[in-house]
């Protein structure tokens, strides 16, 4: 269903004869131009014609890429199918909107026909020619509007069907770009959290490193130690002695 809508667009903005260029374009890697008029059986310039008509309307996307060697820029192209099929419900809108109006109008008013050349009138270009044909001369006769409204309703429910189908693509469509969307937020939300990370690390990392500066300086402090440990060794060198003293 959904190759044969993003036909119908390309027949609408290029023609029926190239549509089958949706076979290359709908692919989920931009394919290179000249690949595209190869297969198509096509020259470049006319390949380049077809692509620029589309992306014109938005309906393709291009990447280009530089040849190393020969310094020019080639061109990879894309079916863009959200765009399309927003494109393709507009215009089916568009006709549903202009059926109603035939059909509104032809409910409301007489129309008039030459039968002999079959071409039609409106009431008033009927009275502006005297209810005559220019061509022939035949008089008009009041045309059947129910042959013709029959007709114009069946387009409508015809176009309105396409229409539910298209709708239905659009949807199916949207949530595959919702999900990419939100994949990429993940990504990036995981990426920002173990940049965040590393930088906590080198933050400890620093923190770490001061603390044993830190530790290292304070060596004074532990010679004091020392030497309070020697005091107490004498305190207690001479409270032993005291004692023996005390002793005797
Ligand atoms: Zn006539």
């Amino acid at each position: 269903m959904l190759t044969k809508f993003l036909k119908e667009v390309v027949t609408i903005v290029v023609g029926k004869q190239v549509e089958d260029i949706v076979n290359l374009l709908d692919s989920k890697k931009h394919i290179n131009e000249f690949l595209i008029a190869k297969k198509m059986d096509i020259t470049i310039n006319q390949a380049r014609n077809i692509l620029y008509k589309l992306s014109d309307n938005g309906l393709v996307s291009s990447i280009r890429k530089k040849d190393k060697r020969k310094g020019w820029y080639t061109y990879f192209w894309k079916i863009e199918i959200f765009k399309s099929l927003e494109f393709l419900r507009k215009i089916l809108e568009k006709r549903i909107e202009q059926f109603n109006n035939q059909i509104k109008s032809r409910e409301l008013k007489q129309f008039y026909i030459c039968e002999r050349c079959n071409i039609e009138f409106n009431e008033e270009n009927a009275l502006l020619h005297d209810f005559t044909c220019n061509e022939c001369g035949s008089i008009f006769t009041i045309k059947d509007n129910n042959k013709v409204l029959r007709e114009f309703k069946k387009n409508v429910a015809k176009l309105e069907r396409e229409l539910e189908f298209v709708n239905e693509e659009i949807a199916k469509e949207k949530e595959k770009i919702d999900k990419i969307k939100l994949k990429e937020i993940k990504k990036e939300e995981k990426i920002k959290l173990e940049k965040r990370l590393a930088k906590k690390k080198e933050r400890d990392k620093l923190k770490k490193k001061i603390v044993k500066k830190k530790i290292k300086k304070p060596i004074k402090k532990k010679k004091t130690k020392k030497k309070i440990n020697k005091k107490h060794k004498i305190k207690k060198t001479k409270k032993k002695k005291s004692f023996k003293k005390k002793k005797k």
